[in-house]
C-alpha cells in the first residue's frame, strides 16, 4: 500500500505544538474579547466572486487562489484570507453598528512553500465595520500590539502608512505608473510585468536591482487630500499617546486592492526579509459597497499564527504550556482497577493516564516516568486486598520528598486534591 504524506505547503501540527497553538488563540481571544469583539466562524469556501473583490490584479487572485467548480457547477474558492468573507457576512446579516468581529482559522494560497510561507496557514484577526473614527485605527493597532506583548514578544516592529482617499490613491498610482515607465530600463523584468498590472506593487519589490528606482519613486504623502492627511495624523497621535512605537514607511502598500487610508504591518525579527511580516491590516472603506452592501467604513488586521510562533521561537518566549497529566495509574492486578480509578479521577477533574495490556510493574513505572506525571498511583495485590492505593512521587514532582504513602481507596480523591498543585 502507498504511504501518503502531507501535500507541499501543508503540515500536521501535533502536540505539544498544537497545545501552544491553541494557547496562542486563547491569548488572542482574551485580548480582543476584552475590547468588545465577538467571534465569527465563517465558511472556509465561498463563491469565487467574494474573493475577486480583493482585486483582479493581485497575486492572491491571479496566482494563488484555490478555486474550482463544485459538483453543482458553482465557482467556489477556498478562502485566501478572512476579510472578504467577514465583510460578505456583514452585508448578508446587517448586524448593528459598530460591528466588532474576531476570527481564527486557516486560509489557502497556492504559494511557493518555504519556512514561514505555506499553502495552508492560520490567521487570527479582527474586523470593525461602521466606524470612520481615526481613534479606532489606533485602538485596533493597539490590540495587536497588546497581543504580541502578552505572548512576550519584544522585537516586533510596527510599520505605518496611509494610502489616502481612493482619489488620492488613484492620482498617486498614475504618477507612479509615469515614473516607473520612464525608468523601465532600470527595473527587473519581473517588476516590469508587475508595472503593467499594478504599479503600487512595484514598490513592494524585494529585488535588489529595483531598489534604486523604487527609492526615487514619488511618495504617497505628497498626494494626500486634507481629510486623508488629518485622519493619518490623528492615528499617529493616538499611537504616540499609547506609547506604541512605529516607523512611517511611505512604500508600504500591502497586497490587496481594497485598502484605503491607514495601512500597517507588523514585522518580526526572526524571519528572512521576504517573509518577515507577522501581521498586517488597514482600512477598507470601499469593500462593503463592492460586495453589494451599503457604503460602510471598515478596518481590521490579520496576524499569521505560523509566523508569530516562529517569532516566539526566535525570541525564546511563549513556550508550549505543560500538558502532562497529574497522576499515572499503575495497575498490576489486570487493569480493571485502573479503568475505574482513571474514570473516577477524571470525573473529579484530576488529569490522569494509565498503561494498558497488563504490562509488568517495571514497564508501567517506566511509562509513568515518561508521562511527566507528578505521582504514580500503584495498585498491586496487597492494595487490592486492603482497599488501599500507594501514592509514589515521581521525578516530575516538584520538591524532593519521594516518600510513598498508602491511602485508603475512599480517601483517594480528597488526598489527591490536597497534594496536587492546584
Ligand atoms: P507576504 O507579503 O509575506 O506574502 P501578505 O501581505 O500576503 O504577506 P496578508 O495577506 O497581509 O499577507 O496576511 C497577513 C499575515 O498572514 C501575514 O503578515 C503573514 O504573517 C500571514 N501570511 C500570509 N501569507 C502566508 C503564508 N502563505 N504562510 C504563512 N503565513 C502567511
Ligand atoms: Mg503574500
Amino acid at each position: 500500500m502507498p504511504e501518503y504524506h502531507t501535500s507541499p505547503g501543508t503540515r500536521d501540527i501535533l502536540a505539544p505544538d498544537s497545545t501552544r497553538w491553541r494557547a496562542l488563540v486563547d491569548v488572542f481571544a482574551r485580548v480582543v474579547e476584552r475590547a468588545g469583539f465577538g467571534q465569527i466562524i465563517p465558511p472556509m469556501f465561498e463563491d469565487l466572486g467574494v474573493f475577486l473583490r480583493l482585486g483582479e490584479a493581485t497575486d492572491i487572485v491571479t496566482k494563488e487562489m484555490y478555486d474550482f467548480e463544485d459538483k453543482g457547477g458553482r465557482r467556489v474558492a477556498l478562502r485566501p484570507e478572512m476579510t472578504a468573507g467577514v465583510v460578505r457576512a456583514f452585508v448578508q446579516h446587517r448586524p448593528l453598528l459598530p460591528w466588532k468581529a474576531w476570527y481564527a482559522g486557516p486560509n489557502f494560497r497556492y504559494e511557493k512553500a518555504q519556512q514561514g510561507r505555506y499553502r495552508q496557514f492560520d490567521q487570527v484577526g479582527v474586523e470593525v465595520l461602521g466606524v470612520d473614527d481615526p481613534n479606532l485605527d489606533a485602538e485596533v493597532i493597539a490590540l495587536a500590539w497588546e497581543f504580541y506583548g502578552q505572548l512576550g514578544l519584544r522585537q516586533v516592529r510596527l510599520v505605518m502608512n496611509s494610502l489616502g482617499e481612493p482619489e488620492d490613491r488613484a492620482r498617486y498610482v498614475d504618477a507612479l505608473r509615469d515614473y516607473f515607465t520612464r525608468n523601465e530600463d532600470a527595473l527587473t523584468p519581473e517588476s516590469r510585468q508587475t508595472l503593467l498590472r499594478n504599479p503600487l506593487r512595484v514598490l513592494d519589490s524585494k529585488r535588489e536591482h529595483d531598489a534604486a528606482v523604487v527609492a526615487g519613486a514619488p511618495v504617497i504623502a505628497d498626494f494626500y487630500s486634507e481629510s486623508a492627511a488629518a485622519h493619518f495624523a490623528t492615528v499617529l497621535a493616538g499611537l504616540d499617546r499609547l506609547g506604541i512605537p512605529y516607523e512611517v514607511r511611505p512604500s508600504l502598500v500591502r497586497g490587496l486592492d481594497y485598502y484605503r487610508k491607514t495601512t500597517f504591518e507588523f514585522v518580526g525579527a526572526a524571519l528572512e526579509a521576504s517573509q518577515n511580516a507577522v501581521g498586517g491590516g488597514g482600512r477598507y472603506d470601499g469593500l462593503a459597497e463592492d460586495l453589494g452592501g451599503p457604503a460602510t467604513p471598515g478596518i481590521g488586521f490579520a496576524l499569521g499564527v505560523d509566523r508569530t510562533l516562529l517569532e516566539c521561537d526566535a525570541e525564546g518566549v511563549f513556550d508550549a504550556p505543560s500538558r502532562n497529566v497529574s497522576v499515572f495509574v499503575v495497575d498490576v492486578t489486570g487493569g480493571q482497577e485502573a479503568l475505574s480509578i482513571t474514570h473516577d479521577l477524571r470525573g473529579a477533574a484530576i488529569s490522569c493516564d494509565r498503561a494498558y495490556e497488563g504490562r509488568s510493574m517495571k514497564s508501567q513505572m517506566k511509562a509513568a516516568d515518561r508521562s511527566g506525571a507528578g505521582y504514580a498511583l500503584i495498585i498491586g495485590g496487597d492494595e487490592l486486598a486492603n482497599g488501599t492505593v500507594t501514592l509514589r512521587p515521581l521525578a516530575g514532582q516538584a520538591g524532593d520528598d519521594r516518600t510513598q504513602i498508602s491511602i485508603p481507596r475512599t480517601d483517594l480523591i480528597p488526598t489527591l486534591k490536597r497534594v496536587l498543585p492546584s
